[in-house]
């Protein structure tokens, strides 16, 4: 089981909200809650399908919370909210949460890298 607290589930949702395409960020937090999202530029050339971070964003804030990184999150745009091939083969840092921008419903995952996925849930805490 996953919590997000309230405030960072709302400021995510609105932020995947404002774009037409796919975008994403990293979540931070600790003992499984998660407290923050940093949103990460998508550099995909498919950003209508594919969610792609950018790499030095992406170092810059590995480095800098390393120990709080507890996965990930990107939006799909008419695609259901369960991971794609893609997913399943390049996110795999922690927990994958999806943003389903057609069903507004975010779910969480855990990758097996190439093999498998299976859903966790969710809890909205405040
Ligand atoms: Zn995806």
């Amino acid at each position: 089981m996953l919590k997000i607290r309230k405030s960072i589930h709302e400021s995510m949702v609105n932020y995947l909200d404002r774009f037409d395409y796919e975008e994403g960020g990293v979540l931070l937090g600790e003992d499984g809650v998660i407290d923050e999202f940093i949103p990460m530029t998508n550099v995909s050339s498919m950003k209508q399908s594919l969610y792609k971070m950018e790499p030095g964003e992406w170092l810059q804030i590995f480095k800098k919370n390393k120990d709080r990184i507890l996965g990930t999150i990107h939006s799909h745009t008419v695609k259901l909210a369960t991971p794609s091939k893609t997913d399943v083969s390049n996110l795999c840092m922690g927990i994958t949460l999806i943003y389903s921008k057609q069903d507004k419903l975010v779910r969480a995952f855990k990758i097996n890298r190439n093999i498998s996925w299976f859903e966790d849930d969710i809890e909205i805490i405040k």
